[in-house]
């Protein structure tokens, strides 16, 4: 392993904690990762030397808070190469984002008869908002489903993308199933048919490059916090053209141009879908998160958790009675395995693992359509960041088979 991921954890003082007297061994990164140092002091720093309103005030404090905030927005389309800034909306979350453009997009472009498409594996955030303004609209909203070895069928795709969609809304890689889906090739599909594509990329964005105009994303939302940022920050790509057609769905502070008693008019985008105060500690925190996976690199951070994943993946299909999700090659896995041991309750397994230290996500992971599909109503969980150690991984399997010892009286 490169000497970069090394002593991270001087990094994430958390890593260092205690759980159950024992090392905290920290699998839940889908959920949420942890942040690191450099990420608190520069909001911390923020707060203590530069703090005031955005957009609002013409004194020094406003102005530098203003110019920070508008910097990472700079930030933001680099990391994911935008074609500008203004493609850029701050939002609470990939929730929030999701649901901007469903409803502020959707309800522009879906009229009655039209067809959403979305996959089988998208997590409710990505299923939810679509299912509601097929309702709205009498539209149909249909779902893409799997292979046998639990990838995404393309076939099963090009067959239902059809002239009748309007829109594709997919994630990049699968919070309960870790595979990655072809994007580039299924925008090049959808747009073929005049449809958009809308993006999840929750799960990608923090672990490989993303890069919108190669994709040729339509739209393409994130969560800070699963990428060393906090909670309450998140981000809506749109391309710019469609940004300027939009409504806002929020009405308030900062995010119109003029009102009278009667009326109003609105900003461009994107400041006409930030209304009122903005996260603005959240997005300087965001900007440091940036800052801190592009020091490392995303292609050195794609390969240690690649790397971390082929270690850990055989190790794991080698426990007696232990079904893994997804597919049976570790490299269609992103750092993501769900599994469930024997006919062991998940949420037994993932209490015994916490005894231990080790902390993993047991449930439906917001995929209740996909858990349904799987046979299954709940599952296990690891995931993994580049700041996981082979250690944690050792510790982790270790601990499986303590709980299977000690739930079932068995081992391998
Ligand atoms: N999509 C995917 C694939 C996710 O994994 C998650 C978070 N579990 C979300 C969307 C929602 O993210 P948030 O809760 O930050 O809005």
């Amino acid at each position: 392993m490169p000497n970069k991921f090394k002593n991270l954890s001087h990094d994430f003082p958390i890593l260092k904690r205690k759980i159950n007297d024992e090392p905290l061994v920290y699998l839940d990164n889908a959920a949420t990762s942890q942040t690191p140092n450099q990420v608190l002091n520069r909001i911390g720093d923020f707060y203590q030397h530069s703090n005031a309103n955005v957009h609002r005030g013409v004194y020094t404090l406003a102005n530098e808070a203003t110019a920070a905030y508008e910097q990472v927005r700079n930030q933001v389309a680099a990391f994911i190469n935008a074609p500008s800034a203004k493609s850029i909306v701050y939002t609470r979350s990939t929730t929030d984002s999701l649901n901007l453009i469903a409803t502020s997009f959707g309800n522009l472009v879906v009229t009655q008869g039209d067809e959403i498409l979305i996959t089988i594996m998208e997590h409710h955030s990505n299923l939810i908002p679509w299912q509601q303004l097929a309702k709205r609209k009498h539209a149909t909203l249909r779902y893409v489903e799997l292979n046998a070895d639990q990838t995404l069928d393309m076939a099963d795709l090009k067959h239902k993308l059809t002239n009748k969609t309007k829109i594709v809304a997919i994630t990049q890689t699968s919070n309960v199933l870790g595979v990655t889906n072809p994007i580039k090739e299924i925008a090049k599909l959808a747009h073929q048919h005049q449809a958009y594509i809308v993006v999840d990329a929750a799960q990608s964005v923090a672990h490989q490059k993303v890069d919108v105009q190669d994709l040729d994303a339509d739209f393409l939302t994130f969560s800070g916090h699963k990428m060393l940022a906090t909670t309450g920050i998140g981000v809506c790509y749109g391309k710019p053209e469609l940004l300027a057609e939009m409504p806002p769905v929020q009405f308030g502070g900062e995010m119109i141009e003029s009102v009278s008693r009667t009326n109003a008019t609105w900003q461009a985008a994107p400041w006409k879908f930030e209304a009122g105060t903005p996260n603005i500690g959240g997005v300087i925190g965001l900007g440091a998160a940036i800052d801190y996976l592009s020091e490392i690199g995303m292609a050195e951070i794609n390969a240690r958790e690649q790397q971390l994943t082929a270690y850990l993946f055989p190790k794991l299909t080698a426990v007696n009675k232990l079904t893994i999700y997804g597919s049976k090659e570790a490299s269609q896995h992103a750092g993501i395995i769900s599994f469930n041991l024997g006919q062991l309750h998940p949420h037994d397994v993932a209490t015994g693992l916490d005894m231990l230290g080790v902390e993993v996500r047991a449930g439906h992971h917001c995929a209740q359509p996909l858990m349904a599909t799987l046979g299954v109503q709940a599952t296990v969980r690891a995931s993994l960041s580049f700041y996981n150690s082979v250690e944690d991984l050792d510790r982790f399997v270790q601990a499986i088979q303590m709980v299977k010892e000690f739930f079932a009286g068995e081992s391998k």
